[in-house]
């Protein structure tokens, strides 16, 4: 980490200017933040009279070397930054370079520091330099802050009562602790132990410590992946309420006050008697998000704001409200980073395409718009729009009209020329027995001929199936388990098996017809999976990707 260099006066115009420290929690907060980035797996708070007297905090991060360490105190010098272009990649907490500084000039600061090799003390009081001098202590770094605003009387006749003090610390610790349950948390005050999170923890078992057992029992997990956005967390089931504080919202593990992103969160949840409770990571590539437009870079704004507000509503409904459990859902893991890793995942800042799942978000690609259209190894259609490319996936594109013309029943069915006969084994003929009602309500006719041996004769008109389909249809109906019961959950594996596959060659009517008829659909963008189905490239984004 090390390396610290003063930023060039462009830099420092650059960055949002103000004051960062108003009270002990300021502090608590700028401290930590630099412990995290300094790789810390353990940091331990001690305060008195709630940060007001003394704040004290130690970690085991990189530390720093004897020729850091009085810069480190210096205003705009950090080791997170160098250039302008640097501000549209920051995957640290700090880049500004004016925390140590700024509480070193209000405060008796000491910081004693070892990056492992040389370790050293220094000390500044009110900005003034008192001196420095080497030290041994293992590697890590050591802060301590007395007497805050000492040397500002009219700014300590707003700190309140040692114990309102403290509850905002607790708080900025929690909300950072929550997030990186990979490090050990402490704070204590004189003798008494107040926090104590223990670690290395999951981010699940870490809210499980957190939150009471009503809560938790409430929550609904969510990580998915929608293009380069995921958001990663938990939010209470719709039905939930309570007289909870839990609201915590993280832009790449970043506190962060983002009022529209709060309220897109309780609108979609529309119902104001039951405000939600999350805990949510919206994590995207750092080039789409602006981290400096305030000083305590608690206040952030997607570039693209409207886009990813309306993803992250899609994504509640699809994946909090029904709690579809998809492909993208696992135990959350919040695997933070390792000294040395490249904090900015690759993957990101690669994929900075978006799918638009969203109806309000872009207007429906009709034939009329787009004239043309191409096949990608017989499995994606391409076509060009007004504002850019269009990419469909064939499959997930058939599956999504399939299942809402049997689920709404107005499928019709295309009676077979040549009916199908197919002979089941003992489990396929068994789905196909807890099925047949549900299979005729969705389209689906046949005539049992024999033991085993059924005769389909009519079919789903939007479907495209063959012999093998059928039979992948029981054999698939037959792994449902339980939600054989279901009826969308049946439906789901109709509209898949009937639906065209990925390799079929399709001419320019058919590709014509399917985009039609997708576009009629009441959810065009997320196929009965909750895979997306439209990917859209704007002229922009390819220009941005070229470098126009
Ligand atoms: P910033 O975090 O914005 O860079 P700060 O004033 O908070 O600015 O810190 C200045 C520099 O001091 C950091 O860039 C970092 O190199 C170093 N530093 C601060 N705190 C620590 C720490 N706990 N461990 C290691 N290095 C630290
Ligand atoms: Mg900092």
């Amino acid at each position: 980490m090390a390396n610290i260099e003063i930023l060039h006066p462009e830099v420092r115009s650059k960055i949002a200017a103000g004051e960062v420290i108003a009270r002990p929690s300021s502090v608590v907060k700028e401290l930590i933040e630099n412990s995290i980035d300094a790789y810390a797996r353990r940091i331990d708070i001690v305060l008195k009279d709630g940060g007001k007297q003394d704040i004290l905090i130690n970690d085991d991060g990189c530390g720093m070397g004897r020729d850091d360490i009085l810069l480190a105190v210096e205003r705009y010098a950090t080791s997170k930054l160098k250039n302008v272009s640097d501000l549209e990649h920051i995957t640290t907490y700090g880049f500004r370079g004016e925390a140590l500084a700024s509480i070193a000039e209000i405060s008796h600061f000491e910081l004693e520091t070892s990056d492992g090799s040389e370790g050293s003390k220094i000390i500044v009081h009110g900005g003034e330099f008192k001196d420095i001098m080497d030290s041994h202590r293992p590697q890590g770094t050591r802060v301590k802050v007395s007497d805050i605003f000492f040397n500002l009387p009219v700014r300590s006749k707003f700190l309140k009562s040692g114990q309102w003090e403290r509850r905002l610390i607790v708080d900025v610790v929690k909300s950072y602790a929550l997030i990186n349950p990979s490090i050990y948390f402490s704070v204590q005050e004189q003798d008494r132990k107040i926090l104590d999170f223990i670690a290395p923890q999951s981010f699940e078992d870490r809210i499980r410590l957190f939150f009471p057992k009503r809560i938790v029992d409430a929550l609904v997990q969510i990580n998915i992946k929608v293009g380069a956005v995921r958001f990663n967390g938990f939010l209470t089931r719709p039905d939930f309420f309570d007289r909870h504080h839990m609201n915590y919202l993280y832009v790449n593990g970043r506190p962060v006050k983002y009022a529209r992103l709060f309220r897109t969160i309780t609108n979609t949840y529309q119902n104001p008697k039951t405000p939600p409770g999350f805990v949510l990571n919206v994590e995207v590539a750092p080039s789409v998000v602006d981290v400096n437009i305030h000083p305590t870079k608690q206040e952030v704004k997607f570039r693209d704001e409207r886009y990813v507000l309306d993803l992250l509503s899609q994504a509640i409904k699809t994946r909090v409200f029904t709690r579809v459990r998809g492909v993208d859902i696992q135990t959350a893991r919040y695997v933070p980073t390792q000294p040395g890793e490249n904090k900015s995942d690759a993957k990101f800042v690669q994929e900075t395409v978006l799918p638009y799942p969203s109806d309000n978000v872009v207007e429906p690609l009709t034939s009329r718009e787009s004239r043309e259209f191409w096949q990608l190894h017989d499995t994606y259609i391409l076509s060009q729009t007004k504002s850019g490319l269009v990419i469909l996936d064939q499959h997930v594109a058939h599956e999504r009209i399939i299942y809402e013309s049997i689920t709404k029943g107005n499928t019709g069915s295309q009676r077979l020329l040549f009916p199908i006969t197919l002979e089941l084994t003992p489990e396929e003929y068994r789905a196909y027995r807890k099925t047949k009602l549900l299979l005729k309500e969705l389209g689906i006719e046949f005539k049992e001929f024999s033991a085993h041996t059924v005769v389909i004769d009519s079919l789903p008109a939007s479907a495209s199936v063959n012999r093998e389909d059928l039979l992948d249809l029981f054999k698939e109906l037959d792994g449902l388990g339980n939600l054989i019961k279901q009826r969308n959950e049946v439906a789901k594996v109709v509209a898949c098996k009937g639906a065209i596959k990925a390799g079929q060659k399709l001419s320019v009517e058919e590709m014509r017809s399917l985009v039609d008829r997708l576009f009629a659909c009441e959810n065009p963008y997320i196929c009965p999976h909750g895979r997306p189905i439209v990917i859209r490239f704007s002229l922009d984004e390819l220009a941005t990707r070229f470098g126009r």
